[in-house]
């Protein structure tokens, strides 16, 4: 679950990093009421939306005047905003942070996220901050600093002064103790919360010398969201995509993919081996859809028509292995579905084990259109054949 920029600094400030004083505002005029009650000028207005990037495509402006808070909240707020991580179409922004403006003297990068490969949280720490950590890593590796955490010892302070002692020009010995305050309390928000990550990009040091967390990004694991009650109420609905929030709804284990072949399984393993044979078949996968080893016939209702909401999806492949789930709880699924709705693209079934005969019967004596494959690889190729014409 990804928090919003305003959510998540609330969290920085109850654990102690220093943010800029602001207020949330979903109109204009609560804007620039908003600003009235903050210092400035400088103010910042930016577009609270689940995207980064955010400065490069408009959604970040520093103002120098009431009337221009009100401009910049009004231009945010008309309409999607455009960023390298929204796609072309954007982001609807419904609500905008108004804040402090601050003087910056240096952009920093900071954030924990977790080291897959080596299973243990790393601190990511890098002095060409405000710019993306990716291309900085690209451009100059020697810049981006690491920092493991051995998870049965937590953070060490000496991990922090590693990191801040190779800041070049080396700060203040009062701006240093602050970053590195920073730097243990954002693990601790790491930790606490179950984040698979907590950035502050850029933590900025400012013309006092201060340092400051001018952006906040945290992800809160959603697997670990059942120990964290409080903070399920965050979650904010309209920055999810419709699909995945359907699948979420039915407990679809869901992803939409690049490609166009729509793919309806049953277990995880047998979705993976599925993408496996399209992709070996020469086409690409719309999505990973493991409808769950005993779903009902209504989930298999709700995940069919999900993969034909896809637009990108040409095709359509539903690859069984009845085991808990019986073929014909399958057939009757896909039945319901398609009464539902117009299908315009072509079917492909296989169909094995439990019940497998009633299965086939009952999508046989249906009217729906569709080509039977014995095989996964006939399967494969049977679907691959019909986006490639
Ligand atoms: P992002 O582009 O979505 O990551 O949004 P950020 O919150 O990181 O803001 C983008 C950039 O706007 C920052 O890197 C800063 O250069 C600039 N910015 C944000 N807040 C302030 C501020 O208070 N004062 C000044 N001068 N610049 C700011
Ligand atoms: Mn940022």
């Amino acid at each position: 679950m990804k928090l919003h920029e305003f959510q998540a600094k609330q969290i920085f400030k109850d654990y102690g990093i220093p943010v800029p004083e602001g207020k949330v505002a979903s109109s204009p005029q609560q804007a620039l009421n908003a600003a009235k009650e903050l210092n400035g000028p400088p103010w910042v207005v930016k577009a609270q939306v689940h995207a980064g990037g955010r400065g490069k495509g408009g959604g970040v402006r520093v103002v120098r005047s009431l009337e221009e808070v009100k401009n910049a909240a009004a231009q945010i707020l008309d309409k999607p905003l455009v960023t390298k991580q929204t796609g072309p179409q954007g982001k609807r922004v419904y609500q905008v942070l108004v804040e402090q403006g601050v003087e910056i003297d240096r952009e920093l990068y900071m954030a924990m996220v977790v080291d897959r490969s080596r299973a243990r949280p790393v601190m990511v720490f890098s002095q060409q901050g405000g710019m993306e950590i990716e291309e900085v890593a690209a451009r100059s590796p020697e810049l981006v600093l690491q920092q493991f955490v051995d998870p049965g010892v937590g953070w060490m302070p000496f991990q922090s002064r590693a990191l801040a002692y190779s800041l070049d020009p080396l700060p203040t010995p009062e701006t240093l103790k602050e970053i590195i305050t920073i730097m243990g309390n954002l693990y601790k928000v790491f930790i606490s919360l179950d984040c698979s990550l907590a950035e502050i990009n850029p933590l900025v040091i400012t013309k006092q010398g201060h340092a400051l967390a001018i952006d906040a990004k945290i992800s809160i694991d959603d697997n670990a969201l059942s120990r964290h009650k409080d903070l399920q109420a965050l979650d904010d609905p309209r920055e999810k995509d419709p699909l995945d929030a359907k699948a979420a709804k039915y407990n679809l284990n869901y992803i939409r993919l690049g490609g166009n072949i729509g793919a309806m399984v049953n277990g995880a393993g047998l979705a993976m081996a599925t993408m496996d044979v399209i992709k070996l078949a020469g086409a690409e996968p719309a999505n990973f859809l493991d409808v769950g080893g005993g779903a009902s016939e209504e989930m298999v209702r709700r995940g069919f028509e999900i993969i034909l909401e896809d637009e990108n999806v040409k095709a359509v492949l539903i690859n069984i292995f009845g085991g808990i789930l019986r073929c014909d709880v399958l057939a009757r699924g896909i039945l319901a579905a398609a009464e539902k709705m117009e299908i315009n693209v072509p079917l492909i079934v296989r169909l094995e084990g439990t019940n497998v005969e009633e299965g086939r019967r009952i999508l046989k004596e249906s009217n729906l259109k569709f080509l039977v494959a014995n095989t996964m690889a006939e399967a494969a190729e049977l679907v691959t054949r019909q986006v490639s014409q």
